[in-house]
């Protein structure tokens, strides 16, 4: 059972083998010894001591074997896990793009993101930044120019399906562009897409070539923003339509027919270009001289989807096209979005348009009666949460934050929204005053602590007949 190499089962060190040797020896001798004095009785001292010996001597032995077998349970655990001589070691990302073709989300803190990515900087690469249409906000890394460097960003705008069909896409590209100005960051290009649908990836892949020009593309974003799927999906429109020869021309037919027949990109995974990075970076050869790099997700904690379980998150990610509601406020009232949000609301008459999952019950009440109803409804009728009273006792998920807003419309419009709401995760509520004078609009906005509540410039200014509540 014994052999010389260290990493290999049934290695023992030469002092403990030289111990159990000696021990060994003098177990034998004394069974010997045993043995004489049961075959010569008269030469017994004394029965007794005897006794006390053997007893002594099958007592050790067992401690010995309980030993043996607790050391090899240890090094079988141990070895289990260990890396076998000649083994490449690999991610458990770079495993699942190797056998399942596929790329898997891990997501960071934007401290070690920083850290990771810092030799970005000095690359000449173009970086695709892909953010959650319905929380741009909560999705957009802050101070991001300065992580990456000159180099030009391409905002992609994802989670395009789930938006009403009646907002148009142009619009929603330059209010991107807009707000990536007001937050410092100038982008080369601007491209509103569904992941999942894949609707707007081909002409995608057209506009990513024109800006490319050989170089190397990182993709970065927010943990759910959509980047795994939004890489699986490029990966697979690029093997399906588009091959581009080695000097990054558009190849024929003949050419997309042979390239069909090579390993696919998915089997030629390699690892990271950065050192120690193996686990978190990883490199999809899908050009010819050049890759496409999947960063890890960045993890926003400030999300309300962070607080959720599986079975609430179902009803707070949109994943088919939200249908808004538009409810009528006046001072006095209060708005619930499931039993996550409140928002209480001080002013003349005013519509707030819902962007929230169609799966989050809406209601709304009167302020005072607010808190009567949170009390009796939580988990019911307002849900999420749901669960049993442990779950819904949580200090992390009871609207222990308000934030307070005060709204003033510009001009009188009875037709334009003045303000969007955004409670980062759940989605936003679009604010128009109808009031006939310009009349201030104080809201108060209840949500768990840490979570991102802020309001913006109206994504979709013009609501147009949506269901009322
Ligand atoms: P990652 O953490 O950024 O890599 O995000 P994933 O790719 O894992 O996606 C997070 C969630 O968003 C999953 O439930 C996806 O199905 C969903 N998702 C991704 N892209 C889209 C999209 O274009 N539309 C919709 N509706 N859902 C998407």
């Amino acid at each position: 059972m014994q052999c010389d190499h260290p990493n290999e089962l049934g290695f023992i060190p030469k002092s403990v083998a030289m111990r159990l040797m000696k021990t060994h020896e003098s177990i034998k001798q004394q069974r010997k010894q045993k043995q004489q004095r049961k075959d010569n009785p008269n030469a017994a001292a004394s029965v007794d001591g005897d006794q006390q010996q053997s007893d002594t001597i099958i007592d050790y032995e067992t401690h010995l074997e309980n030993e043996a077998k607790r050391n090899f349970e240890k090094f079988r655990s141990q070895s289990s896990g260990a890396k076998k001589i000649g083994e490449k070691e690999i991610c458990q990302r770079c495993h699942m793009l190797k056998h399942y073709g596929k790329v898997a989300p891990i997501k960071i803190p934007i401290e070690d993101f920083k850290n990771k990515l810092a030799a970005i900087k000095d690359m000449n690469c173009v970086v695709i930044k892909v953010v959650d249409i319905m929380d741009f906000h909560g999705t957009f890394i802050p101070d991001f120019r300065r992580i990456i460097g000159n180099n030009p960003v391409v905002l992609v705008g994802n989670k395009m399906d789930v938006l009403p069909a009646d907002i148009h896409k142009n619009r929603i590209e330059d209010w991107l562009r807009h707000e990536c100005k007001l937050h410092g960051m100038v982008v080369s290009h601007v491209k509103l897409l569904s992941s999942a649908s894949r609707d707007g990836l081909a002409s995608f892949i057209v506009e990513l070539e024109q800006l490319r020009r050989g170089r190397d593309v990182f993709v970065v974003g927010c943990s759910n923003v959509g980047k795994s799927t939004f890489i699986n999906s490029l990966v697979d429109e690029y093997k399906q339509k588009v091959v581009f020869t080695q000097d990054g021309q558009q190849g024929d037919d003949e050419a997309t027919a042979a390239a069909k027949e090579k390993p696919t990109v998915m089997d030629r995974a390699t690892t990271s270009i950065f050192p120690g990075t193996t686990l978190n970076i990883i490199s999809v050869p899908l050009w010819h001289n050049a890759s496409l790099f999947d960063t890890p997700g960045i993890d926003n904690p400030h999300q309300i989807i962070k607080l959720l379980r599986p079975d609430e998150l179902k009803m707070v990610i949109p994943t088919k096209r939200i249908k808004p509601t538009v409810v009528h406020m006046i001072g006095g009232k209060s708005l619930y979005l499931g039993g996550l949000a409140r928002i209480d609301y001080d002013g003349g008459l005013a519509t707030f348009t819902i962007y929230t999952s169609t799966h989050l019950p809406l209601h709304l009440c009167r302020t005072d009666k607010a808190d009567d109803l949170l009390t009796r409804q939580r988990g019911k009728m307002l849900s999420p949460p749901l669960g049993d009273a442990e779950r819904l006792a949580e200090e992390s998920i009871q609207l222990s934050q308000a934030k307070r807003f005060t709204i003033i419309p510009e001009k009188v419009d009875f037709r334009h929204t003045c303000t969007d709401i955004i409670i980062s995760g759940l989605g936003w509520v679009a604010v128009k005053s109808l009031s006939k004078t310009i009349t201030p609009m104080r809201v108060i906005v209840h949500t768990p602590t840490n979570i991102d509540v802020s309001i913006r410039d109206p994504l979709v200014p013009y609501t147009t007949t949506y269901n009322t509540l």
